[in-house]
């Protein structure tokens, strides 16, 4: 199956680099397959995989009979397993649905039934006072209490999943835009980008917001995707002792979103969103006053003790959605093969549960491509990515060794989240070789703290310089289009000029 002329002419050609394509990546490296991965952004997980909630969802808001429903609780109960490969934070920390008024009691009794159709485990309906004993700050007259409900970090999980794809085989072109499809046979696909044109026999279209356009290009004009963004808050750390669960209102599905509610994240921030907006531009992540306004005052409805001296940045993420805003709700996950373009697989619609749903969505893609083509497995296939070492998160006698076995783990580079120089080179050094501030803050968490890189940033360009012989002009916050330094070098002030 492998053509004559290396590295542009491959198997398989997977366009999108988000959590969905990276986990499709990893799952054929298991196999003995010739896959490469082309994604338009500098790094992997930019699109909606890296902005989001980071909740590994158990399964009890999608309709029974749906892919969303049997993907999302087969990912949750298989997340520990992934999370064990890829050494990857994961903590249950359960999700309590709190009905604030007695008439929203009977939607916590539908979605329990729900949830117990669908697979889920341990549902439970708790009354005020045992909410008052889970959640000291917390007001609500009855909540569905999800114990199987998880948090990952989404980033994490997908350069992971992209990592251990590489090192399993898979080549990865980043800063490489699809613009055009040409189908010279019906099993044989030519993919241009500006700078190469990329041979293959069979097509993964994973784009997300654009998976629509990319279907486009060979002539599928079946599928629309209408973009809806979601914006955030993130709190300081010291937010993290106002809640231990995930703290969600009885969602109204007509709204096509979940509700504004309230995360801690893995790094032990706390997250306040999203909202839920249709917008034109698929590219725009901007935050807007009027929805933080609003996720304040739904954040404060919850919890009085919420105050905005807690907030330390905001983000938004943009949801990938099938049905249109006169329609809203949600839409099922539409994973297929178009008879009028065989060899072209198209994953259409997938919004939340995306993330937790990625595995089984991966497996499912594989399994379509096994039965065509009939697979062979990989015998060195390694699961396994132990990822960097987190130096703060280690105890003072393994600190104390690590620093006398290595010395760039006895200088601390970002002082708020205490990463080492130790932590920065194994970033910088990834096996995607993506060498922007962005791809190096979220591999290493530097950056990610109260300061927001004002100490570290100038410390890790320097590192990148002795490294790597960076000009000013390799220096890049996300890609091509964000130079870190502009202007003119002046004549009066360096003599070399
Ligand atoms: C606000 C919000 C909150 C969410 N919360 C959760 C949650 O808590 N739990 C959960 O399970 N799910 C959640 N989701 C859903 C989840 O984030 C998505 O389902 C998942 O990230 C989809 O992954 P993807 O790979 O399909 O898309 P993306 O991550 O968007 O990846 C698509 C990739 O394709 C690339 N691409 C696009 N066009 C081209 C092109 N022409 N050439 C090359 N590359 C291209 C993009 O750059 C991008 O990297 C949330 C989503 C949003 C927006």
């Amino acid at each position: 199956m492998i053509y004559e002329i290396p590295n542009r002419k491959f198997d398989l050609i997977i366009i999108g680099a988000g959590v969905i394509g990276c986990s499709i990546a990893r799952q054929l490296s298991r196999y003995k397959i010739k896959v490469t991965v082309l994604e338009k952004n500098s790094d992997v997980g930019w699109g909606s995989s890296g902005r989001n909630s980071g909740v590994i969802h158990a399964g009890f808001n999608n309709k029974p009979g749906t892919l969303m429903a049997n993907y999302c609780v087969l990912g949750n109960q298989s997340f520990a397993q992934i999370a064990q490969e890829l050494n990857l934070p994961y903590k249950k920390i359960g999700k309590l649905v709190v009905a604030k008024k007695e008439k929203e009691v009977k939607e916590l009794k539908r979605l329990k039934k729900q949830g117990e159709t669908n697979g889920v485990k341990n549902l439970e309906i708790i009354e005020a006072s045992e909410i008052k004993k889970m959640e000291p700050n917390l007001q609500g007259v009855a909540a569905l209490y999800s114990p199987e409900t998880a948090i990952t970090s989404p980033y994490h999980y997908t350069i992971s999943l992209a990592e251990n794809a590489r090192q399993n085989g898979v080549q990865f072109f980043l800063n490489t835009p699809v613009q055009g499809i040409e189908r010279i046979k019906p099993d044989k696909f030519i993919v241009i980008t500006p700078y190469a044109s990329f041979q293959a026999n069979y097509l993964i279209n994973c784009a997300g917001v654009y998976s629509d356009q990319i279907a486009g290009l060979v002539g599928i004009n079946a599928y629309r995707i209408y973009p809806c963004r979601g914006e955030y808050f993130i709190l300081d750390k010291k937010a993290s002792s106002l809640i231990q669960h995930l703290i969600y209102p009885v969602p109204h599905p007509e709204e096509g979103g979940l509700g504004i509610h309230l995360t801690p994240t893995i790094d032990g921030n706390v997250l306040i969103g999203p909202s839920n907006e249709y917008i034109e531009d698929k590219e725009d992540y901007s935050v807007t006053r009027k929805v933080l306004d609003k996720l304040y005052q739904k954040a404060q409805e919850f919890l009085p003790v919420i105050s905005s001296r807690y907030f330390i940045a905001n983000y938004a993420g943009i949801r990938a959605k099938q049905s249109p805003p006169e329609q809203g709700g949600f839409q099922d996950f539409l994973i297929e093969e178009n008879p009028t373009v065989p060899n072209m697989i198209n994953l259409i619609g997938i919004e939340s549960p995306g993330l937790t749903a990625a595995q089984p969505i991966a497996e499912q893609v594989v399994a379509m491509i096994d039965q065509k083509e009939g697979l062979s497995s990989n015998p060195d296939f390694n699961p396994y990515h132990p990822g960097i070492l987190r130096f703060a998160e280690q105890d003072e006698e393994t600190k104390r060794r690590l620093i006398k076995e290595d010395s760039d783990y006895g200088e601390i580079i970002c002082r708020c989240e205490q990463v080492t120089k130790k932590e920065i080179l194994q970033a910088i050094d990834n096996p995607l070789a993506a060498r922007s501030l962005i791809s190096i803050k979220y591999r290493s968490r530097a950056m990610m703290g109260r300061c927001q890189g004002g100490y570290c940033l100038t410390r890790i360009m320097e590192l990148l310089k002795e490294r790597y012989d960076f000009k000013p002009e390799d220096f890049l916050l996300k890609g091509p289009e964000s130079p870190l330094l502009v202007g003119y070098r002046s004549k009066g002030v360096n003599n070399d000029d």
